[in-house]
This record gives C-alpha cells, sequence and structure tokens, in this order.
C-alpha cells in the first residue's frame, strides 16, 4: 500500500480543507460516538458486540472497535480474514460459507497461526473438508452453523437441517461446535418499520425452532447466536435470542441507511462520519458544476445518490455522471467556482470505502491520523 499523497499535512490545522481530492474522510468524534453509542446499546441488552469489518476493511478502525468493548471484528472473505489477522487483530468470525479448497486451507493457515477465526457452514462435506485440512495442521477449527434466513444466499433451511448439521460437527474430529449465525440481511434496509418489526419476529421464531430441534434432537444449547445488522438490530436484540451482534455500517453510515430509522423514531440512530472530500474541476454552465468524485469513488447498491454535507447550499444535489466526475445541480441564483471543496456522506460505506487506500481521521479541520484500508479488495 503507497503512502497517501496528504501524509504532509497530518497535524495540521486547516489540512481538511487542503487534501488531495477525491479523499475519504472519518470525523473522528462523530465516530467514537458511533461506536460508544453501539457498545452501550449491546451492553445495555447483554449481548456482545462482533462489528462487521467489511464495512470499514481497515484494521486501525477494528482496534478502535475492540477498544470500545467489541469482543472481535467479522469478516465476509478469508482475505479480510488474513488482512486483519496480520494486522493483529486476533478473534475473527468469517459470516460468509467457502468451499474451494483455496479457501479452506487459507483459512486454516490462519487459525494455525493462531489467530481465533470461527467460521460458519452449511454443508456436511465443507464440515468435512474443513476437519480434514485442521487435523492435518494439528488444530480445531471453530464452526457455526448458518442458517437461511429467507435469502436463499447461503445457510440450512430449517430445523432438520440444522440438526444433521451439528451432528456432523459434533462428532467430527478437528472442527467444534461453536453456536449458529442467523444473520436477517433482508430486513437491514426494510424501510418500513412495520414491515421491519414483523421481520424480526418471523426471524426470532425461525431461530427458536432451530434451538428448540438442538435441545430436543441432540441434547445441544448453542453457547452463541450471532447475527443483526445496522438497520434492525433494536428489534433483532428485544426478540432476546441472539447473543452476539455484527452491525457494521452502523460506524461510517451513508445515505442508503440515512432513510433507516432502527429504532422507529422516524430518524437514523447513527449519523454519518464518512464523507467523500472532492473538488469543482468545471463550472461553466449555470446550474451546473462538474466535481472529481465519479463512479470510481462512490458505490451505491439501490441507486441512492450521494448527500452533499459541506460546501454547496441547500437544494444543491450531486450525481456520480461517469467514471470520474459528478455532477452537482445548483438551485436557481447559485454558482460555484473551480476549486470549491464539498463532502459527501457516500451512498454505500461498504463498497466505497473499497475504493480508496487510505481514511483520513480528521477532527474539526484538522488532520490526526491517515488509516490504511489494510483489507482492501481482500
Ligand atoms: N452480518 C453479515 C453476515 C452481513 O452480510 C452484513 C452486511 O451485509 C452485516 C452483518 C452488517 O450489516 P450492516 O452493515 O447493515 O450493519
Ligand atoms: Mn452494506
Amino acid at each position: 500500500m503507497t503512502t497517501s499523497p496528504n501524509a504532509g499535512l497530518i497535524g495540521r490545522d486547516g489540512a481538511r480543507q487542503k487534501l488531495l481530492t477525491p479523499s475519504l474522510l472519518v470525523d473522528c468524534e462523530t465516530l467514537d460516538a458511533n461506536l460508544a453509542r453501539m457498545q452501550a446499546i449491546c451492553e445495555a441488552a447483554g449481548v456482545a458486540l462482533r462489528p462487521h469489518g467489511k464495512a470499514h476493511k481497515c484494521s486501525m478502525l477494528a482496534r478502535r472497535q475492540i477498544e470500545a468493548g467489541a469482543v472481535g471484528i467479522c469478516v465476509a472473505t478469508p482475505g479480510e480474514a488474513e488482512a486483519f489477522a496480520n494486522a493483529g487483530v486476533g478473534d475473527l468470525l468469517l459470516t460468509s460459507t467457502f468451499a474451494s479448497p483455496q479457501a479452506i486451507e487459507r483459512v486454516v493457515r490462519i487459525c494455525a497461526g493462531g489467530v481465533r477465526l470461527c467460521c460458519v457452514v452449511d454443508h456436511p462435506d465443507v464440515v468435512e473438508r474443513i476437519a480434514a485440512a485442521a487435523r492435518a495442521k494439528g488444530i480445531t477449527v471453530p464452526l457455526l452453523v448458518d442458517l437461511d434466513m429467507g435469502r436463499k444466499r447461503a445457510g440450512v433451511r430449517g430445523p432438520d437441517e440444522a440438526v444433521l448439521l451439528a451432528r456432523r460437527i459434533l462428532e467430527t474430529a478437528g472442527v467444534t461446535m461453536d453456536g449458529l449465525q442467523a444473520y436477517a440481511g433482508h430486513l437491514s434496509h426494510c424501510v418500513s418499520y412495520g414491515e421491519r418489526k414483523a421481520g424480526a419476529a418471523e426471524a426470532v421464531a425461525r431461530i427458536r425452532a432451530v434451538i428448540e430441534a438442538l435441545a430436543s434432537e441432540l441434547d445441544y444449547t448453542p453457547e452463541r447466536v450471532t447475527g443483526g445488522s445496522t438497520g434492525a438490530f433494536p428489534l433483532e436484540l428485544a426478540g432476546g435470542v441472539y447473543t452476539e451482534m455484527q452491525c457494521g455500517s452502523y460506524a461510517l453510515m451513508d445515505t442508503e441507511y440515512a432513510a433507516v430509522d432502527a429504532d422507529g423514531s422516524g430518524e437514523p440512530m447513527f449519523p454519518p462520519s464518512l464523507f467523500v472530500a472532492t473538488s469543482v474541476t468545471s463550472a461553466n454552465h449555470p446550474g451546473l458544476a462538474t466535481a472529481d468524485a465519479g463512479e470510481k469513488r462512490l458505490a451505491t447498491k439501490y441507486g441512492v445518490p450521494p448527500r452533499i454535507a459541506r460546501g454547496a447550499p441547500d437544494g444543491a444535489t450531486y450525481r456520480a455522471t461517469s467514471d470520474e466526475h459528478g455532477q452537482i445541480t445548483l438551485p436557481e441564483g447559485v454558482s460555484l467556482s473551480p476549486g470549491n471543496l464539498l463532502e459527501l456522506v457516500v451512498p454505500h460505506c461498504d463498497p466505497t470505502v473499497n475504493l480508496y487506500d487510505h481514511m483520513h481521521v480528521v477532527s474539526g479541520n484538522r488532520l490526526i491520523d491517515i488509516w490504511p484500508i489494510d483489507a482492501r479488495g481482500a
């Protein structure tokens, strides 16, 4: 990873306005407040917090979450697991199923290096392959049975399959049975609180049915039931079955999540701490200006545009219109000039961080640190 071209600005007042654009900024105070709020809510519910690292891909931020009280970090890919493990994060959960010999080899190698890396499984053949690779290295790999909560992406389909797979894990040397993953991703961006509430109740019922089957068929009680998202966690916590929350986006936030009031208050619970600094490059047409953050700098999932947080008057809008450029539409009578600086709330934080090498940590107008996005591309 290269050093940031803004490295010389660390410690300087006014550096926030001097960064080479486009750059990724994280507002330190807002970030810390978001971390503290989620931590406090989970602690009050008696549930562990294991934030999802795919939302930031940054081991420095992961460490800050652990310092704030998180038990460890979730990762989405073996590559993210490797990046965080290399950076000294010692307790990881890989929340995606994997099956290729290369992925299994990589995961078992990370475990053999002394990191506690728990994995999720949804097929007995994969249990067998992970266990064989673990035995060959003289280690055991902790596993969770992954439950499909309705998206048909991964996971066993219900209590019967969960019992079969749990039995296989319990009977196989080289792996241990740690519990269940039940990530209800379909609820995370469900804008209607009523629908989200009904969906969370249904999800909790699904999980309870699996827990009851494991108890009656195997006399087994899962130590850990992990899942949860920034959009649905208050409802998921209220269900009383989870022991661990995996929320990720709450730390940085984005415009797609700004539409979701997790607690039903009508407002998002967490303000954005992540911004893209961009500057105007051309402004020769009335009502329009062009800036230097395009599709290569702003990722979206639902097509929601970025929001201009600073640098343009109310009513101005931003759209990434081409690879390297965005178009600003201005209200009547307002203009911008080349060199004007804007800060944007990003549409979707997880894939947006993956477009940058560094996060520039700012406190007010001061640049206090630069964190490598070290799991980028992994
Ligand atoms: N857990 C899993 C398995 C996920 O895939 C995700 C995100 O997609 C999360 C947790 C975190 O969700 P969010 O960023 O919506 O809080
Ligand atoms: Mn996301």
